[in-house]
């Protein structure tokens, strides 16, 4: 019979790539918890039209990229491409922007029906961080200094921050006339995705992967020059936080973002280590979402950081090995066998990391296991030992180490010896 197999584009993640993933997951934890940014879940299946509405219409995600079907009861559900819709959706059905502002974190699957490829899959994960009800450029410059931490703790090397502002949507508005324009005189040399968003979405051709299309570019009218003064004097302001704390950036007028809520701060941290997929963490200011979902208007600033791209960066540097047991228990006899279970279980009671055999295969074949566990200490329970009441621990890495012997129900002295 054949096999089944995972869909396109769903990665399994089996247990010796999880060692670095839960290291991500620590670290990133403790990092919030100083920061006293506090966790939040939310459902990973939503309505459509939150998305359709929160994201936008014209963007690639809504357009092409959902997992969307119809339930029993014929509701249009859809499989949460990206999470701040959803948090966003859940502090204004709780209640949470009324008690002031929010500092939130999450972390989950998330799913877009793309092309797959490295770091590009139809089911990933995202770790990411909004700020609901903050609007002065110090949050865009500390929402910013979280992630630049966060992946400078983990180990990322050779990071950069690309920075924009996208200005208000005023500002926006004026420059998507200037693009247009500029555009339309030259639309028979733009790809064909590219002329298909003139109408739609014109930011997004600006991070178009087309060559042409970016060398086309080059000459266009930027979104630095359509900013008012008070945008121009807000962004100063967060560059001027971020040259504070020193971290570097560098300016990147065609960073727009994907998704249609974002205003002013822009960014993207990138690694070149990481080919097409580049961008690890992406972010930025969304004062419109709030409103946009039905709330009442709302400052707001986050980022979503890609789990898989960061986890490539990371198992290119340092390896992460999961910890061997303390101990790993042998024994062979009906007798043997059921005291190896509570033994097993008290040591573990105590606190000790315990591998349990429980094939009740010959001796020999336990012992290659034991050793193959990469456990300092095997505890060995056969007739003989049950008859004596003994329980014998031999020493696997250390040669300098002599085998010893313990009275059986003497279960401290066993974990004080096995105790790493
Ligand atoms: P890209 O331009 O690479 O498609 P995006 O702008 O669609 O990225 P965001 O919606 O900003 O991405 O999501 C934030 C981060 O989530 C990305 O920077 C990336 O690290 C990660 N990410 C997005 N889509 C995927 C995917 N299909 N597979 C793996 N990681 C992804
Ligand atoms: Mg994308």
């Amino acid at each position: 019979m054949e096999h089944v197999q995972s869909l396109r584009g769903m990665v399994d993640l089996l247990p010796q790539h999880l060692a670095l993933w839960q290291r991500v997951e620590a670290v990133a934890r403790a990092q919030f918890e100083r920061a006293a940014v506090v966790e939040i879940r939310t459902p990973l299946l939503e309505a459509t039209q939150l998305f359709a509405r929160g994201i936008g219409e014209a963007t690639d995600v809504v357009g092409k990229e959902m997992y969307t079907f119809l339930d029993r009861s014929d509701r249009s559900c859809t499989l949460r491409p990206e999470g701040t819709a959803s948090v966003v959706r859940a502090a204004i059905q709780h209640g949470l922007l009324s008690q002031g502002p929010q500092r939130l974190w999450y972390s989950g699957p998330m799913f877009r029906y793309e092309r797959p490829q490295a770091g590009r899959q139809r089911q990933f994960h995202q770790i990411g961080l909004e700020f609901l009800g903050a609007a002065s450029p110090r949050s865009d410059v500390e929402a910013i200094a979280l992630a630049w931490d966060l992946l400078e703790e983990l180990g990322v090397q050779g990071l950069t921050l690309e920075l924009n502002s996208l200005g208000s949507a005023d500002d926006r508005a004026v420059y998507r006339q200037r693009l247009v324009a500029f555009l339309e005189a030259r639309r028979d040399q733009l790809d064909s995705d590219s002329q298909d968003r003139l109408a739609r979405n014109p930011l997004r051709i600006l991070d178009s992967k087309h060559p042409d299309t970016q060398a086309l570019l080059v000459e266009a009218p930027t979104l630095f020059d359509a900013l008012a003064p008070e945008s121009r004097v807000r962004f100063e302001q967060v560059k001027a936080g971020l040259a504070a704390l020193n971290i570097p950036f560098r300016l990147n007028p065609r960073l727009v973002r994907g998704l249609d809520y974002y205003s002013h701060t822009a960014f993207e941290l990138t690694s070149t280590q990481l080919g097409a997929q580049a961008t690890v963490c992406g972010g930025g200011r969304y004062d419109g979402l709030v409103e946009q979902l039905g709330g009442a208007a709302t400052p707001a600033v986050g980022w979503a950081l890609g789990m898989e791209r960061l986890v490539l960066l990371l198992a290119q540097a340092n390896p992460v090995v999961a910890p061997a047991p303390d101990c790993y228990v042998v024994s062979r006899g009906a007798a043997a066998e059921l005291e190896a279970l509570a033994l097993a279980r008290d040591l573990r009671r105590l606190g000790l990391r315990v591998d349990l055999d429980g094939s009740g295969a010959a001796f020999g074949k336990q012992f290659k296991r034991a050793d193959r566990s990469g456990a300092a200490w095997a505890a060995v329970l056969g007739d003989e030992e049950i008859e004596q009441g003994v329980l014998r621990l031999k020493p696997l890495r250390d040669p300098g180490l002599q085998e010893l012997s313990f009275n059986l129900h003497d279960r401290a002295a066993v974990a004080a010896l096995v105790q790493p």
